[in-house]
């Protein structure tokens, strides 16, 4: 107001200024109409003389001079306060439309970042594609010139080879004339051998003619030898006279004889000439049929060779054309290339301003981002709200809850009995916290913190408990129980289906969590030492599960000397169990290796004593120590999780021995753990913790200030319905007990870290 008043408008005074009633606000136009001081503006110096001014009286002591006077007085200040309450009207109602247009320029300004991002992220991909682009034109570019050097290659290879094949064409067609050549003469000689054929022929026959004279010739010798003869028998008469005529014509039969022979011999000689003659011709046929051959093979080996060589000479040319086009090919590449660059420098100017744009954005993200630190500070501060409103919630639920877990019907359940026993209300206040169970034909009802019916998962049932591990990490003391008769579900709730991540339990989900918040933590400066132990009751006798000396447990399994496992409370609430192992550990993957150790020596446990496993309790502890680096705060939590043995009842008539001893153990640490319960919740002075080792082990974490859960398992087959009965009233018991606040532990740093029960 004191700037408004400071940024009066200076306006001529008014003769309103001189005291002039002629001049009132009343004289205001007619448009504003309303406004009893309408246009009217004052100044600052006849406001301060207005309230300045003294009334001037004549008579001092005349009231109604003084009267008139304040009247008069009022009346000129009346439109003065109402002009300064219009304008403080006006001055507000600016105010208010220009907080409206900084809203308006406010939201246009979020507008304009946005767009200026999106446009940056586009001219981003831009240049990142026009990166690419040119890339692959450069790969492209060193393709072709790779292609090029390939053909030209190829060319030079190909020019080679047809040098070679010209070379080979030359050496052949000179070939090809020698064979030629020799064709011919072969030809010249085939035909005088034909020649000589014929002559051989004519002579054989010239031979065969003179043969035939000489046969007519030798029949006309022996026609004149008969003759001979006859004129002989006609000389016989004149042998004597004739005899020596006779011995001249037998000289000439010897003669003639001898002729005879010499002109067969001369025949077969000339036959035996003329068969080498006729084998001859034959060879030099032969001779030319294989020349013929040979020469058709040259023949066309050459033409093979041309075609060859038209080929070569047309794929040469094919070569220099694409040659040629590949060139022309590169040059545009090149020229492409070019233009990219421009446009790549182009677009990295236009880069440069975007990023300008772009650092003012940058500073206004960082502006956000400690905003958005703010936003964390105050989540975290929601955080701790949270976990405060969780404690006081579970406050008001009492620190003792009971859930109850149904499991769903097995194969091996004897389906033999008919209906179902257990029904689940539907009623809006019973609806997932009711149960119903039928026995006799009667109806019996309980109500708990949460009824998990058969088909809940794991995951589902831990959920619901995750706050209250949360809690131990917190530095609360947390105990879940299982409680139900063998064969209810209590080992799978608590450890789950060994080897089915799905089918995990409490236990392994409780651990992962854990270790999953502590590195969450960490960033706030929180350090956490966890130490884990796994132990047995059973027969009123600890047994350490993660013992390495496997005699000294065998031992105390038998009940006689080994290691005593006493339970000491100290006095700030401490438990220690002399001789337990307990482990450091600093992974779920640790304790997940633990756990089967565990698991392993219960099972040795478990084949001698003969399926005792479900008549002893196993305690799992994990205690946590946390530290703060930066504010010096500890805290210290535990977390036991039992899976308490089976409840039947046990009939103590029939059993004898060991079975008697082991049906006592367990109906007394029963009743115990109940005993205790009750107790407390009736705050009576005296809490029977000693009567078991159970509770006595528990002592701190029942004592009234922990987080205590119970699952009460149930089966559904009508054959358990007497037992399940029995579980849900102790349940409900359980359930309608009201024991103290849970109370966080925390402290400043002490010197001894190690940790203990409680
Ligand atoms: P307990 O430990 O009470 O004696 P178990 O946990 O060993 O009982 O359970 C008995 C059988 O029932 C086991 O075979 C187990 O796998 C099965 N079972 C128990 N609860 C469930 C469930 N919620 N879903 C599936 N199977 C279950
Ligand atoms: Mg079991």
């Amino acid at each position: 107001m004191v700037s408004t008043a400071n940024n009066w408008r200076f306006r001529p005074a008014y003769a309103m200024v001189n005291g002039g009633p002629d001049l009132a606000p009343n004289s205001a136009p007619a448009s504003n109409a309303g406004s009893e001081c309408g246009d009217v503006e004052f100044t600052r110096e006849y406001v301060e003389a207005l309230l300045n001014e003294r009334p001037k009286r004549k008579d001092r002591f005349s009231l109604k001079e003084k009267c008139d006077s304040l009247t008069e007085y009022i009346r000129r200040l009346k439109p003065v306060i109402r002009w300064f309450q219009e304008l403080e009207g006006n001055y507000l109602l600016e105010h208010e439309k220009l907080q409206n247009s900084l809203e308006v320029s406010e939201l246009k300004r979020s507008e304009m970042d946005l767009l200026l991002k999106n446009k940056v992220e586009e001219l981003n991909s831009i240049i990142a594609e026009l990166r690419k682009n040119y890339a692959s034109l450069q790969e492209k570019f060193t393709k072709e010139e790779l292609d090029k050097m390939a053909a030209m290659d190829s060319l030079t290879r190909e020019r080679d080879a047809r040098l070679e094949i010209e070379r080979s064409k030359y050496s052949l067609s000179d070939e090809l004339e020698r064979v030629q050549r020799d064709l011919t003469s072969a030809k010249q000689q085939n035909a005088s051998l034909s020649d000589m054929y014929k002559r051989q022929q004519e002579y054989i026959a010239n031979l065969q003619h003179y043969n035939s004279k000489l046969q007519t010739d030798l029949s006309a010798v022996e026609e004149d030898r008969k003759r001979v003869e006859t004129e002989k028998a006609s000389m016989v008469e004149n042998l004597g006279m004739y005899r020596g005529q006779l011995q001249v014509s037998r000289q000439c039969q010897d003669d003639a004889v001898k002729q005879r022979d010499a002109l067969a011999n001369e025949v077969a000689s000339l036959k035996l000439e003329l068969q080498q003659a006729r084998d001859d011709c034959d060879q030099h046929q032969l001779q030319v049929q294989s020349l013929s051959a040979e020469f058709t093979e040259y023949k066309e080996s050459t033409e093979k060779s041309c075609y060859e060589w038209g080929n070569l000479t047309s794929k040469n040319a094919e070569l220099e054309a694409r040659c040629l086009v590949q060139s022309d090919q590169i040059k545009e590449l090149q020229d492409q290339l070019m233009t990219a660059e421009k446009k790549l420098q182009l677009s990295d100017l236009s880069t440069m301003e975007r990023r300008a744009e772009y650092e003012g954005q940058k500073n206004v993200i960082s502006e956000l981002r400690t905003r958005l630190a703010d936003a964390e500070f105050k989540l975290i501060e929601g955080e701790m709200l949270r976990k405060k409103l969780h404690n006081e919630n579970l406050e008001l639920k009492g620190n003792i809850r009971v859930f109850c877990r149904v499991r769903p019907f097995l194969a091996e359940d004897d389906s033999n009995t008919e209906g179902k026993v257990i029904s689940y209300p539907t009623s809006m206040d019973a609806l997932g916290r009711g149960i119903e169970l039928a026995q006799n034909g009667q109806k019996h009802s309980f109500k708990f913190d949460r009824v998990f019916i058969p088909d809940v998962s794991q995951e589902d049932v831990f959920e619901d408990i995750s706050q209250l591990v949360q809690s131990a990490l917190d530095g609360y003391k947390v105990c879940i129980f299982a409680y139900g008769q063998t064969g209810s579900g209590k080992t799978y709730t608590m450890m789950g289906k060994p080897g089915d991540p799905e089918q995990k339990g409490l236990i392994p989900r409780t651990l992962e969590q854990i270790f999953k918040t502590r590195q969450f933590a960490q960033p706030q400066g929180w350090k956490y030492e966890m130490q884990v132990s796994m132990l047995e009751i059973y027969n009123e006798t600890i047994r350490d599960l993660l013992a390495t000396n496997r005699s000294s447990l065998e031992r105390t399994e038998n009940g006689t000397a080994g290691k005593q496992y006493t339970i000491k409370h100290d006095a700030n609430g401490n438990t220690h169990v002399s001789d337990l192992t307990v482990v450091d550990v600093h992974s779920a993957k640790e304790v997940s290796y633990l756990l089967e150790r565990a698991a392993h020596s219960r099972s040795v446990g478990k084949t001698q004593m003969n399926e005792q496993s479900s008549r002893s309790h196993f305690v799992f502890t994990l205690r946590i120590y946390g530290v703060n680096e930066s504010t010096e705060q500890q805290v210290q939590g535990i977390l036991n999780l039992i899976d308490l043995a089976g409840s039947e009842r046990l009939s103590k008539s029939g059993s004898t021995g060991d079975r008697l001893k082991e049906t006592q153990a367990i109906n007394k640490s029963l009743s115990s753990l109940s005993d205790v319960i009750f107790a407390l919740a009736k705050k009576e002075d005296h809490v029977p913790f000693r009567n078991s080792k159970l509770t006595y082990l528990l002592q701190p974490c029942l004592g009234g200030d922990s987080k205590t859960l119970m699952f009460v398992n149930i089966a559904p087959d009508p054959s358990s319905v007497g037992e399940s009965l029995c579980s849900l009233r102790f349940a409900a018991r359980v359930n309608a007990c009201e024991i103290g606040v849970p109370r966080r532990q925390t402290y400043t740093r002490t010197s001894d870290s190690r940790l203990s029960y409680g």
